[in-house]
């Protein structure tokens, strides 16, 4: 087994590194005191590639392996999340749905359109009825008998919606057959009937919207549906097998600047006639949240590393795995950091505090922690049955 990482995505990864450090952290503050990402941040974000890591080069992406757009993805993690929200998110379930199962037409017109950064895509699977049992969606979709589909429901939580140029909407054609009746439908934005309704207030992520999405009798054409009928819930858990593994180099990412602020407040400041960092109980805060940031870095690399070489059950498992630990791994590095802080971690005069409501939601968005729980134990379980019946 190699632990080294391939030299030109080291170079790379360095890169965004810089280019977060220097171009996008001096911009934290400002985007979550206006809830505003400046254009020259998007701009940035379209030079580096940062919308379209993962996609293929023959449709104007870098053509990185999963490992190498984590990689840009932990970078990206340390500076305000609303600049991931807006492109790293394009990556995985905004492409991912044309990628994986768009006509040549619809990924030669989208995704180097995504890639660039110049339309932004969003993903409609949630409703206010059905989140984690994605299955019991209730918008629908009928043939209207002229070459097209009709849809109609309601989607919430939305990301992006207000500001995408292109929806991926998961509907059923026929809700007796769960998930087996869903399928999915790449939709413009200005379509008649496709409408955005209340934007959602989040507990953080200011500068990155999340909305519900309302269809009323919104027409379709049926080259726009992404695969056959049916295949709309698998499509989607495919793309959630991306988002999961980049979540789970986010948290990494995440949890890195968290752990870096701490060492530095830990060495400056003074207590009782010493620095915090040569306190016991402060010195083993610090050894606890770095062991825990490293063991989901390799668990984060591992996924990535499935998600390119592994069968599908393998890359569902590492993914949700990694999503799993990187979730409350952050949550739990977030918490000491603030802890190490103290008052002024609390205060919204740093951003630890920031940073800790951000990565919150990690434990709820692309399938909740129980939801990845559900996954690996139903796949130990069938793996245990196997061997089982083997002997
Ligand atoms: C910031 C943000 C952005 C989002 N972006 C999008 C997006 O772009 N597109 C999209 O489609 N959706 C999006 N979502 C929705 C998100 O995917 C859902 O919120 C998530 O799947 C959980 O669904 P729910 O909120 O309906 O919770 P529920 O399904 O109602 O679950 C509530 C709680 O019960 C737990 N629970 C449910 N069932 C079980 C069970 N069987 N066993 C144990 N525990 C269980 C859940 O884990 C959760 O903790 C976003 C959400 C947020 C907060």
């Amino acid at each position: 087994m190699d632990f080294m990482l391939p030299p030109e995505l080291v170079r790379f990864q360095e890169r965004v590194r810089r280019f977060v450090r220097d171009e996008l952290q001096p911009l934290d503050a400002a985007v979550e005191a206006t809830g505003q990402v400046p254009e020259r941040a998007m701009e940035g974000l379209r030079r580096m590639g940062l919308f379209g890591t993962h996609t293929a080069k023959t449709y104007g992406g870098l053509g990185l392996s999963m490992l190498g757009s984590c990689l840009a993805i932990e970078e990206l993690a340390k500076a305000h999340v609303a600049f991931y929200f807006l492109s790293g998110v394009n990556v995985h379930i905004g492409s991912k749905p044309i990628e994986l199962a768009g006509s040549e037409a619809l990924k030669r017109r989208w995704l180097p359109e995504l890639a660039s950064g110049r339309t932004i895509a969003a993903f409609a699977l949630t409703e206010t009825g059905a989140g984690s049992d994605a299955a019991a969606i209730t918008t629908t979709a009928r043939r209207d008998g002229t070459g097209h589909y009709v849809l109609e429901g309601a989607k919430t939580y939305i990301t992006n919606a207000p500001v995408a140029g292109v929806f991926t909407i998961f509907a059923t054609l026929d809700p007796a057959r769960g998930a087996k009746g869903i399928s999915a439908f790449l939709v413009e934005a200005g379509t008649p009937g496709l409408r955005i309704g209340r934007i959602v207030e989040m507990a953080a992520g200011r500068g990155a919207a999340h909305a519900e999405l309302i269809l009323d009798r919104c027409c379709v054409p049926a080259e726009n549906q992404l695969g056959r009928e049916g295949t709309g819930f698998a499509l989607a858990m495919h793309c959630l097998d991306a988002g999961r593994t980049h979540w789970g180099a986010y948290c990494v990412g995440a949890a890195q600047r968290l752990l870096d602020l701490a060492v530095e407040r830990a060495s400056a400041r003074e207590t009782f006639g010493r620095r915090l960092r040569e306190h016991q109980g402060i010195e083993w805060m610090l050894a606890d949240m770095a062991a825990a940031v490293h063991a989901a870095r390799l668990v984060a690399y591992e996924a990535a590393w499935r998600y390119d070489h592994g069968g599908p059950g393998e890359r569902t498992r590492a993914a949700a795995t990694s999503k799993l630990i990187g979730a409350d791994m952050v949550h739990r590095v977030a918490d000491a950091t603030l802890q190490i802080f103290g008052g002024a971690g609390y205060s919204k005069d740093l951003p630890i505090e920031r940073i800790w409501r951000e990565t919150r939601v990690v434990k709820i968005l692309d399938g909740s922690s129980e939801m990845m729980r559900r996954i690996v134990a139903r796949d130990l379980v069938r793996e245990a049955d196997r061997r089982n019946a083997a002997l």
